[in-house]
Order: C-alpha cells, then structure tokens, then sequence
C-alpha cells in the first residue's frame, strides 16, 4: 500500500485499485510518476495530455460531415470565440449550420483586456458582432478559461439554456476551446471516467464526451483550423504573441500625418492624413513597437528588418510573406485589425495604409474601446 502519496493536478490520495475511484493511478504509471517527480492521478493526467487527444487536423469533406450532424442534432451550441481574435474566430456559415439549435456566445480571454474596460460594454461590442456576421445567439458571456473567470456561471447557463439536449461545444484552433473544456471537467469533480472520445459517424473525426448529469453529453467538437490567422505566417517561436498569456498594457502615440508605426517586423501602419491625434495600439507587451517618419518608413524597413524589427529574425526573413498595404479611411471611432496579432484604434474622419504580411486579414471594425 501507497501511504499518502497525492497527486500533484488534484492533491487526491493517489491509490491503484480501484479504477472509478478518485486517485486512481495504474501501477505503471505510478512507477513512472514516482521516478520522474510528477505523479498524477489517471484523471488529472487525462486533463494535462487533453491538448493531444483532442484532434486537429480536418479534411473538408469529414468537416462538412460534422457540420451537416450538428445541424441535425437538438443541441444548445457553445461557440468560444477569443475577444483578443474575434474576427479570426468566426466560424464560415455558422448561422448556417447551427439550423434551429440556439446558439450561446462565448468570448474567451476576458482577462487580457484592461481591467478598466466595462465587461457590459464589451459584452454589448461582442453581441453587435456576432449580429453583423449573422448570429443571433440566445446568450453571451465573457469567460477568462485560464484564469477560471466566469466559468461557474457560464455552467449555469449552459444547464439553463440547453434544456433537455446535448451540448455541442465549437470553435477554430487557438480560441482556448481545450482550456475552457478542461476547466469545465475540473469543476465537474467526481464523475466516473469523465473524457470519452469516440468518431462522429462516417468520418475520421473525435469527439470528446462529457456526461452530463441528466444522461445527455457535453460534445467537444474537433477545432476548425481558420486560413487567415497570423499564426500561419508566424515562426512558432513567435506564436505567444498570437496567444497573449497577460493583460495587454496598450500603447497611445499622439501622431502627425505622415508617420508610421512599425509592429516588429510583422505589420505596419501609416498614418496617412488627418488631424494631430491620439492612436492607440493593442498587442502582446513583448511586440516591439517603433515609430518613425513615414517618408523614411520604406528604407527603415529595409534596413532594420529583422534586427530592430523583430519579428521574425534575419535567419526567419526567407519564411515571412512580403507586407501587403491596404488603405482606410474612417467615419466613426475605429479598430485596424491585424487578424490574430491584435489591432490599432484610431478616430473618426482619418486616412491610413495597414500593412500585413500576405494571406494575413486585415480590416476595419468600430472599436472595442
Ligand atoms: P484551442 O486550440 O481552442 O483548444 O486552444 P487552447 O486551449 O489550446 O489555447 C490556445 C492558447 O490560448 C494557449 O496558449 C492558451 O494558454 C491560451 N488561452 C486559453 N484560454 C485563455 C484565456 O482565458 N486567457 C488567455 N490569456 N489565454 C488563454
């Protein structure tokens, strides 16, 4: 018998007999456990290796399969969207796909936006949203799933909402769709054998089961790989600032016409004409940030690219497409979003050229703040 040996997810009396129980571990894993430091229940191990069970790759023919059964299905539909990504986080034809089912709206990542943003403000932005790209969800909800805000009462109403039907959790890659799913079967403590996978029918594609109380299931869908996101074009030694782990401080520069912002070597903006005015930038604190004149912005580029506008790095350069400029002009107070990197607000009434790398979106929204 093991005296007190706990595991270091849960802190449950780690124990090898009884397989439904808390703190089941098999001897082997015990074994391994025990002789590298981190010894973790079954359960709590599960949980720490969910990211690799869950899978991501998806042809579109299994993809349309698995759309086409979610609209067949009676189920409420979770769609986690990531508010620092929102526009990389739409799901193409999700109006169409949802058919009946109500939708509820999630947006993840609520902590790294400044705590001085009013959630009510940001909940209303988020709903407008989501109108604009064609959803009408019965609910909307600001969640931080790393940091465990909100996801009690989101619990709430995801049991109030779905009634008497499954739940169908949805999402693109990178939104925290595994992170929210692990700290919903955290909260969950106590049920037997809590992940099951098993295929959708006629397709080569996971799900991940969730039993809920009442015999319906919590469904993770497999996460939908979005084209257009920075982190395709990014070296992945880069890809934190497309996951920002911390609250985002944002930068304000009081800006003339005619000059520039460099964002590393990954974008660029150019304030093109308008009144003396205050921008502000909103991207991960480790995005270096320089300003310069934008008649000299061209040859800066050139000449500093890769070193002082970093990133991507000299030895990085070959794998980054080239800046693509598009220009803008606005009527109301506005966000230039760099789809997945983040996004600059500028006022009403002024003229600038955005420049990303080819294949990343760029575009235009009324801003956030
Ligand atoms: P998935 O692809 O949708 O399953 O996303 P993951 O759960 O793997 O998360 C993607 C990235 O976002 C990881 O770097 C997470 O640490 C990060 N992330 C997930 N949830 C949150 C959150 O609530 N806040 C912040 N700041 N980051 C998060």
């Amino acid at each position: 018998q093991q005296e007190e040996l706990r595991c270091i997810g849960c802190g449950s009396v780690i124990q090898t007999t009884d397989q439904q129980g808390l703190g089941y571990t098999p001897q082997s894993a015990l074994e391994r456990g025990l002789a590298s430091g981190e010894l973790y229940c079954q359960r709590c191990f599960r949980l720490r290796h969910y990211n690799e069970i869950a899978p991501v790759a998806l042809t579109d023919d299994d993809f349309l399969k698995l759309l086409n059964q979610i609209r067949d299905a009676q189920a409420l539909i979770v769609y986690v969207v990531d508010i620092f990504d929102f526009n990389g986080s739409l799901i193409p034809g999700l109006h169409r796909f949802v058919g009946d089912n109500p939708v509820l709206l999630v947006g993840n990542k609520e902590d790294l936006l400044p705590r001085s943003l009013r959630r009510s403000k940001l909940t209303d932005w988020l709903r407008q949203q989501a109108n604009q790209a064609g959803i009408r969800p019965v609910g909307t909800t600001l969640v931080s799933a790393k940091k465990n805000h909100q996801i009690e009462a989101l619990l709430d109403q995801i049991e109030q909402l779905r009634g008497d039907r499954d739940v169908y959790v949805v999402g693109v890659t990178n939104v925290g769709k595994s992170t929210l799913i692990n700290q919903i079967i955290k909260q969950r403590t106590g049920v037997q054998d809590l992940i099951t996978t098993s295929r959708f029918p006629g397709t080569t594609l996971d799900k991940i089961e969730i039993p809920l109380d009442d015999g319906h299931q919590l469904v993770d869908t497999p996460g939908i790989i979005h084209q257009e996101q920075m982190a395709h074009v990014l070296p992945a030694e880069d890809l934190r600032l497309v996951a920002p782990q911390k609250e985002i401080k944002p930068k304000t520069y009081q800006l003339n016409d005619q000059q520039t912002i460099f964002l590393g070597g990954l974008g660029r903006f150019d304030y093109l004409k308008g009144p003396r005015a205050g921008i502000v930038a909103y991207f991960d604190n480790n995005l270096p940030l320089h300003r310069t004149k934008l008649a000299n912005a061209d040859q800066f580029y050139d000449r500093h690219i890769g070193e002082l506008l970093t990133p991507p790095r000299t030895d990085q350069l070959a794998q980054l497409p080239p800046l693509v400029r598009y220009e803008f002009k606005t009527t109301v107070k506005s966000d230039l979003v760099f789809e997945g990197l983040g996004w600059i607000t500028v006022p009403k009434g002024v003229t600038v050229a955005v420049w990303a790398p080819k294949g990343v979106a760029v575009l235009l929204r009324p801003a956030m703040i």
